[in-house]
């Protein structure tokens, strides 16, 4: 999830679940290779806990709790039990009283009023339910949120320099690594077409107005997403897709650039693939 879409689903999560009690937590029912449990910063991304235990060890610790607060804090999504907060790294999904929830699911948190919350992923991601502060977990002090005066634009411009771009492309740089925790693939095709920068440029042959270009469309895109209830392409804690609409997509793939009229392009790129205008977001060759 980026960060539009974590505080879009933090506030819906605050008006559907905080102040609810958990009755029954089901865990790990479907098991996913990719979706991760740990009770403490050592269990984080382990190989595959084949007895289940550290999953099933959940259960006692949600049954009974307060869902007391659903927080973004340092780019993680947050729902706060008790003495622990539980990472949210995928979309999860509401249901009202008297509707069915999924069979399939890697967390169901069934709640005192006969909702439910459900964790069903399909790409995988973390549920970490750690106890607050260990290891500095759900608390402030890590990286600046992308939503605050503290990313500026000179933090941006030192984080460019600070790094080591080698070879490095725009995408790989906005997008992997969890470098800019909140930004990841699923908004960076819209602030690089904003910013008028070729996914596959190295950035080593951008030059600064092209980093100030990317640093404003990240501060333009971001509350812009958020404003509209998430991406186009994005489904929400209801299961309603956002209303931003994206310039750069599946859903724009060989239409006209709204831009300069030329048709956007997919391509492969670094194991996913990238979305442009060839027109205006030019692949520059170093
Ligand atoms: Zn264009």
């Amino acid at each position: 999830m980026n960060l539009a879409e974590k505080q879009i689903i933090s506030n819906q999560l605050q008006n559907a679940v905080v102040g609810k009690t958990i009755t029954r937590a089901i865990v790990n029912q479907n098991p996913h290779t990719f979706v991760w449990f740990a009770l403490k910063p050592s269990q984080m991304f382990c190989a595959h806990d084949a007895n289940n235990t550290v999953a099933l060890g959940y259960e006692s610790l949600l049954n009974g709790q307060i869902i007391e607060k659903a927080e973004v804090i340092g780019g993680r999504l947050y729902l706060f039990i008790s003495n622990r907060a539980l990472s949210i790294d995928f979309t999860p999904q509401y249901f009202t009283k008297n509707t069915k929830p999924p069979k399939r699911h890697q967390l169901l948190l069934m709640l005192n009023d006969e909702s439910y919350l459900s964790f069903t992923s399909s790409l995988g991601g973390a549920l970490f339910f750690i106890k607050i502060g260990e290891n500095g977990w759900a608390t402030e002090g890590g990286f600046p949120s992308i939503l605050t005066d503290e990313f500026s634009q000179d933090f941006f411009l030192n984080l460019i320099k600070q790094t080591e771009l080698r070879s490095l492309s725009a995408k790989a740089f906005l997008a992997t690594k969890n470098r800019i925790p909140g930004l990841d693939n699923t908004i960076l095709h819209e602030i690089l077409w904003e910013a008028k920068v070729n996914p596959k440029s190295k950035m080593k042959i951008l030059n600064e107005s092209d980093f100030i270009n990317m640093y404003n469309a990240i501060k333009k895109v971001f509350p812009a997403v958020i404003q509209s209830g998430g991406l186009d392409t994005q489904k929400d804690l209801f299961g309603y897709f956002g209303g931003y609409i994206t310039q750069v997509s599946k859903k724009t793939l060989g239409k006209p650039c709204f831009r300069c009229g030329c048709l956007i392009e997919k391509e492969a790129y670094l194991g996913g693939v990238v979305y442009y205008c060839p027109e205006c977001q030019p692949f520059i060759k170093s």
